[in-house]
């Protein structure tokens, strides 16, 4: 999602007349795209801020951006004097108009509302990728897990028109993007504000029917409404990618309800049913947090137990860190950082395992791969399967750049944790 943010940041600039340079050293004007999900995202703007100041500053106009400035707001401006702009994500279209403002002799400019209709209407997003677009079709989020910043960075949940996520689908279709992927906190919660009124199966299915896209994905998904209307619409249309995220958090319903997920591990088990049923073989991923306050062992060996349940294809996998506003800072219990790091490296040790022996079920079997990049070096080109599988793989007949962006079946020869090594299928070439 931030990536896509600065995709508009800098679209929406370069319409303006500005030009985007290569090294934060020759621009005049550097802007930072944050984030503050966990603690050190937060802390890592305020050190880079600094160090950067100090070595290159001269001369240039500094702004924060996202969620470290939706948070911090004006206070960026005592913490990092040479800050002039600060900036959330629902003010970007705003920001020609903020430096101007500079320009003309401000000092210092905000835009810190969240109540602007304005967030989707940004027409000029800039695409480095030409295969693989995001789309937003929701922001902000309406639930309030007792853990997460995002509810008062991002604001309340807004949707996107039906009409205007197919036009944008459309464009990127016409110009030869064949990946697109949907975006927001809570994609599930989606509904078309207008009299259309297409939940989120619906939008996923029309989208999926746009001439020239072949695959489409979205992130992220929470479980409690995440419906079987989804699994549906999936299993109808193979561009639908063979890939749900489907973050858990934890598989203790004690902690599930302490951190108000709204769901307990057997609503969150038989979503994972759907997908397991499903004709097509979905990879599922994850995203868990260890040591939330009043995690005891056995609620930690309750999610290790769910990790062999469910058998994820891959996970993302955090220690709890306090954010400010949240209701998890009222919570007494917290757990040690050590006892933290110490969950954390069973889990991902346990879950490094699990990726071992699923990609290695793969071996000798043919995937059919987007191309996106190649590594020279190696003399091996990079792509990805439907279910958002890392293939590395070889193409001995194949000249210059000429397999990016293509779809080729590839051979798995070999596997790792987080990858597959195969080659080309010679006779596609
Ligand atoms: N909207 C998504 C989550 C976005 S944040 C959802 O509901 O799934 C991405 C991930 O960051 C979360 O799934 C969670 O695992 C992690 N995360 C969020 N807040 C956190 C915190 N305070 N400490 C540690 N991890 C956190
Ligand atoms: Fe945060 Fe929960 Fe909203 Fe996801 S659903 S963004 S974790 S509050």
């Amino acid at each position: 999602m931030n990536v896509h943010d600065s995709e508009k940041v800098a679209g929406t600039l370069l319409a303006k007349g500005y030009s985007q340079v290569e090294t934060p050293e020759e621009a005049d004007l550097v802007l930072y795209n944050t984030c503050s999900i966990r603690d050190k995202a937060e802390q890592k703007v305020f050190s880079r801020l600094q160090q950067f100041k100090r070595e290159n500053g001269r001369g240039k106009v500094f702004g924060v951006l996202g969620c470290v400035a939706q948070q911090e707001g004006e206070k960026i401006f005592e913490r990092a004097p040479h800050v002039s702009l600060v900036a959330g994500s629902a003010s970007y279209t705003k920001l020609p108009e903020m430096l101007v403002q500079l320009e003309q002799g401000d000092r210092r400019v905000t835009g810190l509302s969240l109540e602007t209709d304005e967030t989707f209407d940004t027409p000029f997003t800039r695409r480095d990728n030409p295969y693989r677009a995001y789309i937003t079709i929701i922001e902000g989020c309406d639930k309030s897990c007792a853990y997460c910043v995002v509810p008062f960075t991002r604001g309340p949940e807004r949707s996107r028109t039906g009409e205007s996520v197919m036009a944008e689908a459309r464009r990127l279709a016409e110009s030869g993007h064949t990946e697109i992927q949907l975006l927001g906190q809570n994609v599930n919660s989606y509904r078309d504000p207008t009299p259309a009124g297409w939940d989120f199966a619906t939008l996923l299915a029309r989208v999926g029917e746009i001439p020239g896209i072949r695959r489409v994905r979205y992130t992220t998904s929470h479980p409690r409404d995440f419906g079987k209307s989804i699994v549906d619409a999936m299993d109808a249309n193979p561009v639908l990618c063979n890939h749900v995220h489907l973050p858990v958090q934890s598989g203790s319903d004690h902690v599930l309800a302490s951190m108000d997920r709204l769901y307990t591990r057997a609503d969150y088990m038989r979503r994972i049913e759907w997908l397991k049923n499903s004709p097509r073989d979905m990879a599922i991923t994850t995203d868990i947090i260890v040591g939330f306050p009043g995690e005891t062992e056995s609620d930690f060996q309750q999610t290790l137990d769910l990790l062999d349940e469910v058998q994820y294809d891959s996970l993302f996998s955090f220690k709890y860190s306090p954010r400010p506003n949240t209701s998890a800072l009222a919570l007494g219990d917290q757990i040690p950082e050590e006892e933290k790091t110490r969950r954390l490296m069973i889990l991902q040790e346990k879950q490094r395992a699990i990726q071992i022996r699923r990609n290695a079920e793969l071996i000798g079997s043919v995937q059919e791969v987007l191309v996106e990049g190649r590594n020279q070096a190696l003399g091996q080109w990079i792509g990805r399967t439907t279910q958002n599988r890392v293939v590395n793989f070889t193409a001995p007949d194949a000249r210059g750049d000429s397999l990016l962006g293509k779809y080729l079946p590839v051979r798995v020869t070999r596997s790792g944790p987080n990858s597959l090594v195969g080659e080309c299928l010679a006779n596609v070439l």
